[in-house]
């Protein structure tokens, strides 16, 4: 176990209606995870959350599941994601993590890691955007936390209802993935020099130039978990590594 070293996740999209996710993550905290002491959760770790009133039996297997990797004197840094942005301080309490906003910076090797779950990088997304602006309204989520827990399940459910329209053009492809100029304007804001971040899916380790000059600066993008292997960003010896978590 070393200080420096830190596993970064994202976009497991846990639910009970995907139980060998859940199976395959419960084993990577009580094993792999253990290699490393800070694990960050960067955002649709759920792939839904109503709030934390609303936990399920399965939610409460995974909390705890946290609390316990915790109790062993790792830490867990959770940012919300577009799926779970209501997970709150209940939550937090119970398993042991703690909550960042997003964006978040980090030092890492007296480097400044820009930390983000990456829908608010989807600018070309400006439907999504509005809604995001109004959805973490605090005064919205407060308002929404105080309905009827029917219909706070019920608007969940349609909020990530699949589109009916599965066929999505290239065009339509660009808009809903990241805006390489808003990565740079964002690095440049935070002067980081690495930036991870999921939600699209597209696990990838690139260089991005960051103005001008020669200066070059690094961006990773995570992968989502499914049945059978997790995506996982190992901070070791100086660098970052993207692997998969398999059960063997
Ligand atoms: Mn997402």
């Amino acid at each position: 176990m070393n200080n420096l070293e830190s596993f970064f996740i994202s976009d497991l999209h846990l639910s009970q209606n995907f139980p060998r996710t859940i199976v395959l993550f419960l084993e990577f905290l009580k094993t792999k995870a253990l290699e490393v002491d800070n694990l960050y959760i960067l955002g649709d770790f759920f792939e839904a959350w109503a709030g934390d009133d609303l936990a399920s039996l399965a939610d409460d297997q995974i909390i705890q599941a946290l609390k316990a990797y915790h109790t062993t004197g790792r830490k867990i840094f959770f940012m919300p994601g577009n799926r779970d942005f209501l997970v709150g301080k209940h939550f937090a309490q119970q398993s042991g993590c703690t909550l960042l906003p997003d964006p978040y910076v980090i030092q890492i090797d007296n480097q400044n890691i820009l930390l983000m779950h990456g829908d608010s990088l989807c600018t070309f997304d400006k439907k999504y955007q509005r809604f995001r602006a109004v959805a973490r309204n605090a005064l919205i989520k407060k308002i929404f936390l105080y309905l009827p827990a029917k219909l706070r399940l019920a608007v969940a459910k349609k909020l990530r209802a699949p589109s009916k329209n599965t066929m999505i053009s290239e065009a339509q492809k660009k808009i809903f993935d990241v805006n390489l100029s808003t990565v740079t304007e964002k690095m440049l804001h935070y002067n980081a020099h690495v930036l991870i971040h999921g939600h699209t899916h597209k696990p990838i380790k690139e260089s991005i130039t960051l103005n001008q000059s020669d200066k070059l600066g690094q961006r990773i993008v995570l992968g989502e978990w499914l049945a059978d292997s997790g995506c996982y960003l190992h901070y070791t010896n100086h660098q970052f590594e993207l692997s998969s978590y398999r059960l063997t």
